[in-house]
């Protein structure tokens, strides 16, 4: 019991609503039903600035994202 564990419980209720929410709308939950992630001010990449999705492959749909993760 700690401070820690509520911090690590209140992150895990927030990524599990994140992932219901985003299973009602059939949207990958990394990618948030783009297809791509975002990172901007990338520091370890100057040139790219949007790659694939490894969650969804690239679909953006959460039944993809269920079956991959
Ligand atoms: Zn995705």
């Amino acid at each position: 019991m700690g401070l820690l564990n509520a911090i690590n419980e209140w992150k895990a209720s927030r990524y599990d609503n994140h992932v219901s929410k985003m299973k009602e709308a059939n949207k990958c939950p990394d990618c948030r039903g783009r297809g791509f992630l975002l990172y901007p001010g990338n520091e370890y990449s100057y040139n790219a600035d949007q790659f694939n999705c490894n969650g969804c492959n690239g679909s953006g749909l959460y039944s993809d994202w269920d079956s991959l993760t």
